[in-house]
């Protein structure tokens, strides 16, 4: 199960409303990409999902229940950053395993779901290593195995493929797409990059200052946008 529904959500810094007001129904098992300029409020929209951030209104509710009062770790969620967020003095396999130590989960079970993440995602021969001693690409690959092992009901990538190099960009992109199919998790995708968005997404999510310009299926995006702000981005012909 991984369903997600975001009520009329609102989130302001201060004076300035960042969110105003997002309405998006996710089905279990979609992939659905956040696009949308810099500063538009993709990364906020994403953080109040995983409860890093807290919504100034409106509701965030995963599987039916309202998760405004369950704390990050417990919604069933595992995020990915750019930035890859590893810990340094680790080595991959205990990046990978720090979470469920640290929720109590049995070494056997841990050891089990490591073996399997790190099948899937080509790290077995890395798994000694510490994160200095490995590329951009596989670290990239190290925090997606991390977020895999948690068997999360959504996965929240934001930019995951920003800081890589342009063929490893698209390598590490269709590892994410595969990953989706394996394991027909729900996926909740940001970036600035309509490539990125028109080959992952079921769903993509037109963002602009704030609020949804347009949800549609990258077709109907790309036939139809909905204003010129989405053809715009979206790259439709005039
Ligand atoms: P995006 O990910 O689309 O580039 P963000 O969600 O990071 O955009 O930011 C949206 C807006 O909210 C930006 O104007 C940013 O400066 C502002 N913002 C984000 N986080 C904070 C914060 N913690 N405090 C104040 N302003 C913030
Ligand atoms: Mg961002």
């Amino acid at each position: 199960m991984g369903s997600l529904n975001i009520e009329n959500v609102k989130k302001a810094f201060g004076p300035v409303e960042v969110l105003k007001g997002i309405n998006l129904e996710v089905t279990d098992g979609e992939f659905v990409v956040f696009v949308g300029p810099s500063g538009c409020g993709k990364s906020t929209l994403l953080r109040v999902i995983a409860g890093l951030e807290d919504s100034t209104s409106g509701r965030v509710v995963i599987d039916g229940v309202d998760v405004s009062t369950i704390p990050p770790a417990k919604r069933g969620i595992a995020m990915v950053f750019q930035t890859y967020a590893l810990y340094p003095h680790l080595t991959v396999k205990n990046n990978m395993g720090l979470g469920l130590k640290q929720a109590g989960t049995p070494a056997a079970e841990i050891e089990r779901r490591i073996g399997v993440a790190s099948a899937m995602l080509s790290l077995e021969p890395y798994l000694g290593r510490r994160p200095a001693e490995l590329s951009g690409g596989q670290r990239q690959r190290v925090a997606i195995g991390r977020a895999v092992v948690r068997e999360p009901k959504l996965f929240l990538f934001d930019e995951p493929l920003s800081n890589l190099d342009a063929a490893l960009r698209v390598n590490t992109r269709l590892e994410i797409a595969q990953l989706h199919r394996r394991l027909k998790a729900t996926m909740i995708y940001v970036t600035h990059d309509q490539v990125e968005a028109m080959t992952l997404a079921d769903k993509i999510v037109v963002l602009n200052a704030g609020r949804i310009e347009q949800i549609g299926g990258p077709m109907e995006l790309y036939n139809a946008p909905a204003n010129e702000f989405v053809a715009g981005f979206i790259g439709s012909p005039k």
